[in-house]
């Protein structure tokens, strides 16, 4: 008998990770035994199989089935040996520039000039690397990416180059039901984050009249043509008042999943609106107070607070963005970041950071990890700073931090986020403390007692 994989299913193999399936949308491989490995690599549509108990657990976990006649793999299923560390995904900012102005960001119109993007030439050779690097789940992002002029040549390069794009970030000034079409001609799967940041509002922070009302356009057209879409919201003194508005606004319109992120420090929101930064005490306490003023209204959107919770209305339930392990399943091997360990992230100028976030921190520190448009992406993701960076573990920074090691929460919370370390102490090896506060302020026991009805999901 002939098998096949299933067709969202690819094999892969990296460094120290050399049995691996991809599941297209994941933006992580799973590992394999060898045993399964072996196996799956002779369920390409030609091969003889001998029926087994092995196989059958294979089929039930939906990797592989019985082939058709002439079925073959696609170029994507097919197994890619990669000569680098695991990475299977990549946030990708091919443009720098934008079309808004936001009080709050550093690639605002006002700074075109400091702006640099990815040619078409510079991306087609950065994707040849990419896809030879085990690279699939692609989030763009920008800047504005619909800014780019060959925006569409770009999206379609990641497809025929064998990978795919999980998620575009934008402001939504450029949506159009044609655009979307054009979209859904490649994939329809694409989800869009889409920013939108409250009623009466949002054209004020984002430098541009008429924004509010393009945004919300495109949030229409993007659920018209049956594309999932993520909102994500500023919070701030100025615009909090209008948040359960906008909340309610989303989850009419179908919006799965509203992501409500704190105005943070940046050097921009300093100069322009400074003032209306919250602390990090006022925006837990105003985030549950917007969870709880939401879980009375019956919707059922997704509301996600950036580094703080999820609340699900769906099956009232929450969970805490902070706590990453329970105190059993805690090991000092963990890496400090588990994104940084499978998502490569590339900003305009090709500087590679293991997050978005951090980006700005190291280039004041002129942390410089490596440039893809300098050099390979393959040479970076074998060695150096950049694996370094990635490769940290918990333990590894305990040793340099006695506040974390000594501290009563240190296997939840593994020292928090690194980028937010670095925005609330100015140190990268410090502790973060938005995490400290939540632990140590009673946030746990606040959110229960806020949200009655609702159950924390647990680790
Ligand atoms: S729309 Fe996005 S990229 Fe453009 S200036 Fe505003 S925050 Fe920055
Ligand atoms: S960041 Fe704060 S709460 Fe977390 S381990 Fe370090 S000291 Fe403890
Ligand atoms: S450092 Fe912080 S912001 Fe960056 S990926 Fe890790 S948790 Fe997220």
């Amino acid at each position: 008998m002939k098998y096949i994989l299933n067709d969202n299913v690819a094999l892969r193999s990296w460094w120290f990770y050399p049995y691996a399936y991809y599941f297209r949308y994941y933006n992580q491989a799973k590992r394999l035994t060898r045993a399964e490995f072996e196996l799956l690599e002779h369920c390409n549509g030609t091969d003889e199989i001998e029926p087994s108990e092995l196989l059958e657990q294979l089929i039930q976990r939906k990797l592989c089935r019985q082939a058709e006649k002439q079925e073959r793999l696609s170029d994507w299923q097919k197994l890619k040996e990669c000569d680098n560390f695991y990475f299977p995904a990549m946030k990708w900012m091919i443009t720098g520039k934008c079309n808004l102005n936001c009080l709050h960001c550093f690639n605002a119109r006002d700074n075109e000039k400091l702006q640099s993007q990815f040619s078409l030439e510079e991306a087609e050779k950065f994707l040849d690397e990419a896809r030879d690097c085990g690279i699939d789940y692609i989030q763009i992002t920008g800047g504005e990416p619909f800014c780019h002029p060959q925006f569409m040549e770009i999206l379609k390069s990641i497809y025929s180059h064998g990978m795919f794009v999980n998620v575009i970030n934008t402001n939504g000034w450029f949506i159009s039901p044609e655009i979307l079409d054009e979209i859904k001609k490649i994939d329809d799967a694409v989800r869009f984050i889409v920013s939108y940041d409250g009623r009466g509002y949002h054209d004020m922070i984002r430098g541009q009249v008429g924004a509010e009302k393009k945004a919300l356009e495109a949030i229409t057209a993007i659920i018209e043509k049956g594309f999932p879409v993520v909102v994500n919201a500023q919070i701030n003194r100025e615009n909090s008042g209008t948040m359960l508005e906008a909340a309610k606004m989303l989850s009419d319109m179908g919006v799965g999943t509203m992501r409500v992120c704190r105005t943070s420090e940046s050097f921009r929101c300093l100069e322009n609106m400074k003032d209306a930064i919250m602390p990090w005490q006022e925006y837990y306490d105003s985030a549950l107070e917007l969870a709880r003023e939401y879980s009375e209204t019956g919707c059922s959107m997704e509301l996600r607070f950036w580094e703080f919770m999820t609340l699900l209305p769906d099956i009232k339930a929450y969970s805490f963005s902070m706590i990453k392990h329970s105190e059993e399943s805690y090991s000092d091997d963990f890496p400090i970041c588990h994104d940084f360990r499978k998502t490569v992230s590339v900003a305009s100028d090709g500087s590679l950071y293991p997050c978005m976030q951090i980006a700005s921190g190291y280039v004041q520190e002129n942390r410089n990890l490596g440039n893809v448009k300098e050099t390979s992406l393959k040479s970076c993701l074998q060695k150096g700073d950049y694996i370094n960076e990635a490769f940290s573990t918990v333990g590894d920074f305990m040793k340099g931090c006695s506040e974390c090691a000594e501290c009563r929460w240190r296997k939840v919370c593994c020292a928090g986020c690194r980028a937010l370390a670095y925005t609330t102490t100015g140190r990268f090896d410090g502790p973060d403390r938005s995490k400290c506060l939540f632990f140590n302020g009673g946030y746990i026991e606040k959110a229960a007692m806020m949200l009655p009805g609702y159950e924390e999901q647990k680790l």
